[in-house]
């Protein structure tokens, strides 16, 4: 039986175990076991790849948890912009919309891109004008904010507004992306600066039963984003790729060093041209965005069933399913398969 299956992540950052409290840790744990429940379910009952794609990272876009469609972290005008792309690895073809502001759903919209329209990537109001003619129902951007997106856009703008101290604008820096935060939740400690060193970008790397591979990355960017700044999430070859003949690769961190180092390609390029396996290539790649100062990390899944979970932070909200193989969500870096 050729093997099937899917891996997850839900961004990647300073996740310490000691700041995580249980009733946080078992919400990620709930939500991505969720979206690893929803992807296989589709593989399962013989669903192409790209449909196991599109159903776990709803599933993601859907939690207030992650830094995507509803939850998303808000730009520096109190907004929430997001970008999505996915990719089939059976003809290439792919689908991307960036700075969307009304989409309940970007991985969806995205799809439709690649099935719908003749092009790979619309963004801003466009393809919102896209997604009214071909039926879609735009939401409101309340939808997408929460208050704690609201506090942490707060409290990136006092940094910002602050004094130039070198450790501030290396912790602003750190800000800029979020993911859940302790201080959400009673029980956790307040205000760690650390707990906010995460990147909650969702995304997820199918293979199907008929061998075919596809990816997905959905995101809400960077907190206090400005002048429609898109990130590597929507980008194809650097924060979503897919080709059956190499690999599939969804990728979260600081998104400006993965366009730069065009992380999705350039792992598949390492398997195509020199025949590298997939974690080797996966490593190299990451070490190149460690050398130009990103943090952050990716999920990749070859055609033979072959995966890798890398990552540059202390954490990374991860998850694997494959048939006969590992099923298992994660999320601290001494957690394994
Ligand atoms: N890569 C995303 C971006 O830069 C952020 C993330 O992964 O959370 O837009």
């Amino acid at each position: 039986m050729p093997p099937f299956g899917l891996l997850i992540h839900g961004g990647a950052g300073v996740l310490l175990r000691s700041e995580v409290s249980p009733a946080l840790d078992q919400a990620c744990r709930s939500a991505l076991t969720e979206a690893l429940a929803a992807g296989y379910a589709q593989l399962e009952s013989g669903r192409p790849a790209l449909d196991a794609v599109v159903a776990a990272v709803r599933v993601l876009e859907d939690s207030p948890l992650f830094n995507a469609a509803h939850g998303a972290v808000l730009t520096a005008d109190g907004l929430c912009e997001l970008d999505a792309a996915i990719m089939d690895g059976r003809t290439r073809a792919a689908g991307a919309v960036a700075g969307v502001k009304h989409i309940r759903n970007p991985i969806a919209l995205a799809y439709d891109v690649m099935t719908r329209s003749e092009h790979v990537m619309l963004a801003g109001e466009g393809a919102e004008r896209f997604a009214e003619r071909i039926g879609y129902a735009l939401v409101d951007n309340d939808y997408f904010q929460t208050e704690r997106r609201r506090q942490q856009l707060r409290r990136a703008k006092e940094i910002e507004a602050g004094p130039a101290d070198p450790l501030k604008a290396a912790q602003a820096q750190q800000e800029r992306v979020g993911f859940v935060t302790v201080d959400d939740h009673d029980d956790g400690p307040q205000g760690c600066p650390a707990e906010e060193r995460k990147w909650g970008t969702v995304g997820c790397v199918a293979l199907d039963r008929h061998g075919h591979l596809a990816a997905g990355t959905s995101t809400g960017g960077m907190t206090n984003k400005k002048f429609g700044r898109v990130g590597d999430s929507p980008i194809i070859g650097a924060g979503t790729y897919a080709d059956d003949a190499t690999c599939a690769v969804s990728a979260t961190g600081h998104g400006e060093f993965f366009i730069r180092s065009v992380v999705g390609h350039d792992i598949a390029a390492q398997l195509a041209y020199a025949h590298r396996p997939l974690a080797a290539a996966a490593a190299t790649t990451l070490a190149k965005v460690g050398a130009l100062g990103g943090t952050g990390g990716l999920i990749a899944l070859d055609a033979q069933g072959n995966f890798t979970l890398p990552f540059n932070t202390p954490g990374m909200f991860r998850g694997v399913h494959l048939s006969g193989g590992p099923h298992a969500v994660m999320l601290y870096g001494d957690e394994s398969t």
